[in-house]
């Protein structure tokens, strides 16, 4: 159930923030399977747009290719479960995928596109559902953990990039 795949994604947020990332984790589930998991690696890729989202959508379109799905079928029947509500650039591709719903943990106060900052959803006609709260307080601690460098996995200096990048955000 959600609660277990919020476990999922959690563990995965947790894999991000020991690889200096920013902790978020996500799941795509289809037909009561994980047929994409990401976390985010924009420092890895030195790419701002590689969110957890993202590098999800990217598996889900390897997976249709390679057993020959109709890729925009098969978004129509996911559920995205990610741990921080997803940011105006992926609700929005989320929207546009027409995934059928997003679960999600703690607020995104700077970036969220569900609710924070924008609401995404009003621009579109979409029968997309948004539920947020799910576990909400387990995501917010780990992004506490990275943004207040107490992650001891943290290499020295990124943690100190990561407490610039705040600033400037
Ligand atoms: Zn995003």
């Amino acid at each position: 159930n959600t609660l277990n795949w919020m476990d999922v994604a959690l563990q995965k947020a947790n894999d991000s923030l020991k690889a200096g990332e920013v902790p978020v984790g996500c799941l795509f589930v289809y037909n009561d399977k994980v047929i994409a998991t990401g976390n985010n690696s924009v420092n890895e890729t030195h790419n701002a747009t590689r969110h957890a989202e993202i590098n999800c959508i990217d598996q889900v379109l390897e997976y249709c290719r390679q057993i020959n799905l109709d890729y925009k079928e098969v978004f129509r029947g996911i559920d995205v479960i990610v741990t921080v509500e997803p940011c105006i650039m992926c609700t929005s591709a989320l929207y546009q995928l027409q995934v059928r719903s997003i679960i999600y943990g703690c607020a995104n106060d700077r970036f969220g596109g569900c609710v924070s900052v924008f609401q995404v959803p009003k621009l579109y006609e979409s029968k997309t559902t948004i539920t947020g709260g799910v576990k909400g307080d387990e995501a917010m601690a780990l992004l506490k953990q990275f943004y207040t460098g107490t992650n001891p996995n943290a290499p020295e200096m990124k943690v100190k990039k990561n407490r610039k990048k705040k600033e400037t955000q």
